[in-house]
């Protein structure tokens, strides 16, 4: 498709033509054989991706802001349970947004934008209240900033509270391994580091999260219940609410490649390249939002050099190619954010480098030609 743009957003992420084919098979019965195999090796695999032994995986139609529903709603009793939000930007105030929604009882620690909580400020809370959940972001998606979710495990198993991760902006890019570290639900969507289009709501959860939902006799959900869920991802030819069967297909495409990649080379592909975006970006004179060691594998946010227009670079580089997002909230006009997720592969960081690089230039603020491709390459062919 000539129109076709290099999507490098912050998810979607682009969508290879193999998961594409995969969306355009035929619509088959949602509890016919194909669903039944690929909806369970999907649940499976999507087990595999977070590292989680036991447990169950749930697949439903929605985004990831259901995922957050249904993760919160699934293991809190909010007539007794107290929830901890650790907010790293926009996502975390969201998750607090939902507790406040269902009149859950919850207390948020915000990190400044482009920071994370810090694991003390975690422990000094858990030392002083009783939570029986405790949620974070992994990566904020509007600040960049990847939190400690390992160090936060650690510090939450022994309070006894259930750990969730929203991983919708990390998961299948960043580990997150659940059994060792532990987590107990990791939520997330399809469309950013696993690669699929957008339209599934996607959470796995633990032994422990489980049982959790069977002592809770009643929640403040219906299609987000995941007891009227797990039947079908056991057994796909049962019937609770039709699944998207195409968009299954497409996102059963998307484990296969996960998986023939690798997990570990995939996280270290995810390093690699944002160690070389952020290096092409820096050659161009951009800085960085987010605090140097917490940067996310994922995504990168540049704060624009002095005299660049927000409006005017972005719709440059549309024309060459490549889309980008603007800031979110306070950061709207400073910076731009720029994915580099999924199955983004080197050969598209140097054309979105190259495509930045003109637009500069076309704006009046060229540089050493070649200098951002050229840091880059460094990275991405050590
Ligand atoms: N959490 C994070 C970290 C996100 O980045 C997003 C989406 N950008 C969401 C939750 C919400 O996902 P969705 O837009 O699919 O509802």
């Amino acid at each position: 498709m000539s129109s076709a743009k290099l999507l490098m957003i912050p998810g979607p992420s682009p969508v290879v033509p193999r998961i594409l084919d995969a969306l355009a098979a035929p619509t088959v019965s949602h509890v016919g054989p194909e669903m039944v195999h690929e909806l369970r090796a999907s649940c499976e695999a999507l087990k595999q991706v977070v590292f989680c032994g036991g447990g169950e995986a749930v697949i439903a139609a929605g985004g990831g802001t259901l995922s957050m529903e249904m993760a919160l709603l699934n293991v809190t009793d909010a007539a007794r349970d107290r929830v901890l939000v650790l907010s790293q930007g926009y996502f975390g105030r969201r998750m607090a947004d939902i507790c406040g929604a269902f009149g859950v009882a919850h207390d948020i620690i915000e990190a400044e934008w482009g920071q994370v909580v810090s694991p003390g400020e975690l422990a000094a809370h858990l030392a002083k209240t009783p939570y029986a959940v405790v949620l974070s972001t992994h990566v904020d998606t509007a600040t960049g900033a990847c939190a400690p979710v390992e160090e936060y495990a650690k510090i939450v198993a022994p309070s006894g509270a259930l750990f969730v991760v929203d991983g919708v902006c990390a998961t299948g890019g960043i580990a997150e391994r659940m059994d060792a570290w532990p987590i107990d639900i990791v939520l997330t969507a399809a469309q950013k580091c696993l690669g699929a289009p957008p339209g599934l709501a996607l959470a796995v959860f633990s032994e422990r999260a489980l049982e959790k939902r069977r002592s809770l006799p009643r929640i403040p959900a219906y299609y987000a219940d995941i007891l009227r869920w797990l039947p079908v991802m056991r057994d796909p030819a049962k019937y609770f609410s039709t699944p998207c069967v195409n968009e299954i297909r497409a996102f059963y495409e998307a484990l296969r490649i996960i998986l023939e990649e690798g997990l570990e080379a995939r996280f270290a592909r995810h390093e690699r390249t944002g160690r070389a975006v952020r290096a092409g970006l820096s050659a161009l004179g951009f800085t960085f939002l987010t605090d140097p060691g917490s940067l996310a594998a994922t995504l990168s946010v540049p704060r624009y050099p002095e005299g660049v227009d927000d409006a005017a670079f972005r719709a440059g580089l549309y024309a060459r190619g490549v889309v980008v997002a603007g800031g979110l909230a306070q950061t709207a006009g400073r910076v731009f954010r720029i994915g580099h997720m999924g199955n983004l592969t080197a050969d598209d960081v140097v054309f979105a480098l190259d495509a930045i690089e003109r637009t500069l230039a076309g704006l009046g603020f060229a540089g050493e030609a070649d200098s951002a491709v050229r840091a880059a390459k460094k990275e991405l062919m050590p």
